[in-house]
């Protein structure tokens, strides 16, 4: 179909076009801009309800070339999930012009995620000829903070902590110039006009320096522990190659055993720490640039107590200019770069709260005057199986949406207890909050409401429903209670593994029925016990459990979790041994007193609960190999387990033993582990090396999991299999599952925008909602 040809010319044509996806705050205008120009288009771009729109006029060959360079040759920020295309009557426009208003709809598709300085931006910091030569908060439209520095949208600087900020007439062209790469940049700035760093004291008063970076620099390599301000919070930094800084930076923080993140110069100086594939490389230089857990090299320089114990090390590569400018400096080699925060409390982000919080751990504060809005620790990720996969999602990807299958009404969903994240949803998206840390920490509720009020805001969402776990006993089941109370709204409870599960098919389309393989830490089951390691038959909507590992004491409840010696006892009582015997006590050294008090406590079943959890297994298993007696973080002794064998070649697993499943009640099958313990405790005794008996083990999990997912399919016809739970961070495991279960023919699927842990939990919550409310019911 062709326009109308007045004067005997090529006919012109007129198009609307609509592209859906991330395409706001991106530069998206301006480069649409520029190629209209090139391709000699009239017509006008602007933003709508889920994106752009525009209408284009001029040959066909001009339309066509223009559109196929659209995809192509989108800015790095972009993401084109469709772009819809009508013929319209040509009108004879000749210009192009960028409209600045919306054109269309009433809802906003929000705020970009921040993002890493982009190369332009980086090479212009470095070059003395530039006039931003070293100014520490150069951005573009192509990079820089978004969403930590947003207060509301619309997302335009009189709603950015850039307000108080008044641009030069340098940066103000630029902001205007359609031409410019700071087009529309929103926190556009330069030392004329923008924000300011300085260094002080942890008494508050400004330190004379020669220049507050460089004098930061000598006071690292000096070995001092200095609080810098970034794009999400503060962090906490020491010399990554000084032992003696490294220590004291853990002891004035009081965090002894938990991995800390370096950050070094760029993908080179992260390859000479890290054995890295060309995957993690990737995964290193995304405009998230989130810590990449990696294997470690031996003798990289970094100081052992920066992650003792373990095998990897989470590195990162510098995302803000400030931190461009420490690493500017060749005797940097590397930076622990940790969240300042104490223990589990949310980081912090204003200036006045980090000198109160961390006038005792820091020597000295490298400060600035742009306000952080948004609390958003670092995002970590792993290369699993070949593919990206989040730990924790957080900075740079929030507040990104993420699709679900299927049209959910506006809800909220609470997630879990530790590690909390909440999502809201609205038809087929899901907004999840950055990760927000522990719910039970002085501040940690406050974390949530703020974020709460503030992401229903950005996305326009007043949720219907509220969602949250089946556990009666979670900070967030308590409190979605209270707030559905004030709101009169209904509540859904949803089943912790049930939860996991869906977000894993939800992530890839699947309806189910699905084999769900839940393996976790603690989720409450719908008997009341704790579950863990569950075989769940599972559609969106419910499931049914058809197997799990056999119920086991926790003796002293959740002191089990704390101090794993406790749970190997309670698995080998389970076993039919004698946990006041001697040889026994001998192998997780516990005393007759121990041994005595945790029988009584199992026999009689007081504070005794019981669990079917794979997270317990492996500290169990983890007490008796490695004799860790307690734990300094969540998992840590599983965690250290599978590092154990990180070079140990596959060996033939400890047998596992599928029970029950043929009465007439349809009971769930029981994983057995008492002949599992047998043999693993013959190889302890015989002098078997740990890396055997994790390799072992591992295999053994594997092996009994796959068995029971055959069992599953030949009773139900069900060839996918989904795996969630916070055991999937495990890549021993979730290699020997997928190899098992591919063996056996199964489709496997895993999580890869959103955890498997508890952080992709209200995720798989506003999954399994949506699909309970179907229907309109
Ligand atoms: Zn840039
Ligand atoms: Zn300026």
């Amino acid at each position: 179909m062709t326009g109308k040809d007045g004067h005997g010319v090529a006919a012109r044509q007129r198009r609307g076009v609509q592209v859906r996806g991330v395409v706001q705050g991106v530069g998206f205008r301006p480069f649409v801009y520029r190629l209209a120009l090139e391709e000699g288009l009239g017509g006008f771009i602007g933003n709508d309800t889920d994106g752009v729109t525009m209408e284009l006029e001029g040959t066909p060959l001009q339309v066509e070339a223009f559109l196929a360079r659209l995809r192509a040759e989108a800015p790095p920020l972009a993401r084109i999930d469709a772009v819809g295309v009508q013929p319209l009557e040509a009108t004879g426009e000749c210009e192009f012009r960028i409209v600045l208003s919306r054109v269309k709809g009433q809802v906003s598709t929000g705020i970009p995620a921040d993002a890493a300085t982009c190369e332009d931006c980086l090479r212009e910091l470095l070059d003395p000829q530039d006039r931003r030569y070293r100014y520490p908060f150069l951005n573009c439209t192509n990079c820089g903070p978004r969403f930590t520095i947003t207060r509301s949208i619309p997302y335009d600087r009189p709603q950015t902590s850039m307000a108080a900020f008044a641009m030069c007439a340098a940066c103000q062209a630029e902001y205007d110039d359609p031409g410019s790469r700071r087009f529309h940049a929103q926190p556009n700035a330069c030392r004329e006009c923008g924000p300011r760093v300085w260094l002080e004291s942890p008494e508050g008063v400004a330190m004379e320096a020669e220049g507050p970076v460089a004098e930061t620099v000598e006071r690292l390599l000096a070995g001092q522990v200095l609080a810098i301000k970034g794009i999400g919070g503060f962090h906490l930094s020491v010399d990554a190659t000084n032992e003696a800084a490294v220590m004291r930076l853990r002891e004035r923080k009081h965090r002894y055993g938990k991995p800390l993140a370096v950050m070094v110069r760029d993908v080179e100086a992260a390859r000479e720490l890290c054995v890295l594939s060309a995957e993690e490389e990737a995964l290193l230089q995304t405009a998230a640039r989130p810590i990449v857990l990696a294997r470690a090299r031996a003798g990289c320089g970094i100081a052992p107590v920066v992650a003792p114990g373990i095998p990897w090390l989470g590195v990162f590569l510098p995302y803000a200019p400030l931190q461009h400018l420490l690493f500017a400096d060749a005797r940097v080699q590397a930076l622990v770069m940790t969240s300042a925060n104490l223990s589990e409390e949310p980081i912090a982000i204003e200036n006045e709260e980090a000198r109160a919080r961390l006038g005792s751990i820091a020597d000295a504060f490298l400060m600035h005057d742009r306000e952080i809005l948004q609390r958003c620790d670092d995002s970590v990720a792993a290369v699993v199986e070949g593919a990206p996969q989040m730990v924790r999602r957080a900075r740079g990807f929030v507040p990104l949406a993420v699709e679900l299958p299927l049209e959910a009404p506006q809800l909220l969903a609470v997630g879990g207890h530790l590690k909390s994240v909440f999502a809201l949803a609205r038809g087929r998206w899901a907004f999840q909050s950055q990760h927000l840390g522990d719910l039970e920490s002085a501040t940690g509720l406050e974390f949530f409401k703020e974020s709460l009020d503030h992401l229903m805001r950005t996305f326009e969402v007043e949720p219907q429903t509220v969602v949250h776990d089946l556990h009666p006993g979670y900070l967030s089941t308590a409190w979605a209670k209270g707030w559905a109370a004030e709101r009169g709204l209904p509540l859904l409870a949803v089943q912790h593994h049930h939860a996991h599960v869906a977000g894993c098919m939800a992530e890839h389309g699947l309806e189910g029925p699905v084999i769900g393989l839940a393996l976790d830490g603690t989720g409450y089951g719908t008997d009341g016990c704790v579950w863990g390691g569950e075989v769940l038959l599972c559609r969106l909507e419910g499931f049914e459990r058809f197997a799990h590992l056999e119920n086991v004491p926790m003796p002293g409840g959740e002191a089990a979790i704390r101090e794993p010696w406790r749970m190997a006892l309670g698995y080998l009582h389970a076993a039919g041994m004698d946990v006041t015997d001697e040889r026994t006590r001998a192998l997780v050294g516990a005393s007759e007193r121990e041994g005595q008090w945790m029988r009584r406590m199992m026999e009689r079943s007081v504070n005794a609960p019981l669990t079917s959890s794979c997270g317990r297994l492996f500290d169990a298993v983890a007490a008796v190999v490695l004799r860790r007696r307690t734990v300094d973080y969540e998992a840590q002794a599983a965690i250290e387990l599978e590092g154990l064998a990180v070079d140990e070649p596959d060996a033939p697993g400890y047998a596992m033993e599928l029970a029950g499943g043929d009465g007439e009640r349809r009971e769930p099958l029981r994983l057995r582990t008492g002949g599992m313990w047998i043999e693993l405790l013959e190889d302890v005794r015989a002098g078997v090396s740990g890396e055997r008996v994790s390799a072992r083990f591992h295999a053994g999990v594997a092996d009994g999991f796959v068995r029971a997912a055959v069992r599953a399919r030949a009773m139900t016809g069900a060839t996918q299999v989904a795996m969630s739970g916070g055991c999937m961070h495990n890549r021993r495991l979730v290699r020997l599952l997928r190899e098992g279960l591919k063996r056996e023919g199964f489709e496997v699927y895993q999580h890869r925008n959103v955890s498997p842990g508890d952080g992709g939990l209200s995720y798989g919550q506003a999954a399994v909602a949506a699909a309970m409310l179907r229907g309109g019911s």
